[in-house]
């Protein structure tokens, strides 16, 4: 529940790229390089769909 939760939260930085418009999308920049280390967040160590199923079955 922890992951599924903390990795949800990491979307938030999908918001702040916009921020920074264009920017946001040049690796030269560093929150082009914190977007793409967030966003794997909601796949490895189990995708957040299977931590859903997980939570179902002991609900
Ligand atoms: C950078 C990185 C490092 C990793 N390191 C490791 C590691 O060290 N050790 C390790 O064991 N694994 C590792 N993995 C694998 C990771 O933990 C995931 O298990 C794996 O990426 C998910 O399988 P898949 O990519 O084949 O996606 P798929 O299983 O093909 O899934 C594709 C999409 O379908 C969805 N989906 C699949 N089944 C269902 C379902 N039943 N219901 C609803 N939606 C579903 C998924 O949520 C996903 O969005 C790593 C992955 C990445 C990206």
């Amino acid at each position: 529940m922890a992951k599924l939760w903390a990795s949800d939260a990491t979307k938030a930085i999908d918001d702040l790229l916009q921020v920074f418009g264009g920017y946001g999308y040049i690796r030269d920049y560093p929150i082009a390089r914190a977007y793409a280390d967030a966003r794997p967040n909601r796949i490895y160590a189990g995708t957040n769909e299977i931590m859903k199923e997980i939570i179902a079955r002991s609900l």
